[in-house]
């Protein structure tokens, strides 16, 4: 590992968390992503995300399988897609994402989205049994609004320990991040830079400078001094190594104030099925 980096020990954890993980959505290319993967890993990332979707759960399980990192000290979360709700379908797609995955279980297994065959009751019930089972560890949601979270809650066997959704300067969401962390339902932020977009605003920038860091940096901080996980998608070693820094990096209340008061708005990721449309 390079000495510039934090070693691993130091990343905290958020409700047991680890508070940063390694993004995979569109690193496609196999060989690419199971090569960002393990250079995650062996930086010291020690939570990975992907989702059935993505189509490269197998890549990802390469890249866990070549880190020299033992498959226990890794939380790793995959999702099960839209169109794999219904009861039966969730055990056997789960089943076929850990075969890809080359893992006996999931540290965490989340509802992608609220859409399609997703019903509370029957889909639910079969997360809890895969727990069960010991296949999954945890249920998680993802993209859910505070209603629908509430009515997981309700009638889920399994505890739902985590809510995934859109979180970065342009989509702070505090309402949301309250009413979930009021229930013990850790958050963890995705698209945490904006798919890049805030790395080129202003008030990130001075920030940036001020603290001579990256504006990545600067907005995975403000968000784990929120008690939310972040998952920046990283491909080459220098984002990955970059965004694992951010780790060092604690803001001020006059940094946290100025990105408060930054007013521009804008949804990364918004499917017509998302619950808000
Ligand atoms: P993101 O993490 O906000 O941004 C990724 C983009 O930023 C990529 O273009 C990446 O480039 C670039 N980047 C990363 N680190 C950088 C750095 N230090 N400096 C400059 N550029 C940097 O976007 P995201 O991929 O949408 O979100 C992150 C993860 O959240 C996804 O990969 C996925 O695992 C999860 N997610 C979940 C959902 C859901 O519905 N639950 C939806 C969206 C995303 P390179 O790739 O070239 O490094």
């Amino acid at each position: 590992m390079s000495e510039q980096l934090p070693a691993a020990a130091d990343c905290p954890t958020i409700d047991g968390v680890p508070a940063l993980g390694i993004g995979t959505w569109e690193n496609e290319d196999p060989e690419q992503c199971a090569e960002s993967v393990r250079t995650a890993l062996e930086a010291g990332y020690r939570h990975v995300d992907t989702a059935q979707i993505y189509g490269n759960e197998e890549a990802v399980g390469n890249g866990i399988a070549a880190a020299n990192v033992d498959r226990e000290d890794i939380f790793l979360a995959t999702k099960v897609w839209i169109d794999n709700l219904d009861h039966d379908d969730v055990i056997a797609t789960t089943e076929e994402s850990l075969e890809k995955l080359g893992v006996d279980r999931v540290d965490l297994l989340y509802v992608h989205w609220p859409a399609r065959a997703y019903d509370p009751e029957d889909s639910l019930s079969a997360f809890a049994e895969l727990r069960e089972r010991g296949l999954i560890d945890h249920v998680g949601v993802s993209n859910f609004l505070p209603e629908q979270v509430d009515r997981a809650i309700e009638v889920s066997e399994a505890p739902i320990v985590a809510n995934q959704v859109e979180l970065h300067p342009y989509l702070p969401q505090y309402d949301l991040v309250e009413h979930c962390q009021d229930r013990d339902v850790t958050v963890v932020g995705y698209s945490p830079l904006a798919r890049g977009n805030v790395l080129d605003d202003d008030t990130i920038g001075a920030i940036a400078e001020k603290h001579g860091v990256s504006e990545a940096q600067v907005s995975l901080a403000w968000l784990r001094q929120r008690d939310v996980v972040t998952i920046p998608k990283a491909t080459s070693a220098e984002h990955v190594h970059d965004n694992w820094k951010s780790l060092d990096l604690t803001l001020d209340d006059e940094d946290v104030e100025q990105i408060e008061s930054i007013e521009h708005r804008e949804r990364q990721v918004d499917p017509s099925f998302g619950p808000w449309n």
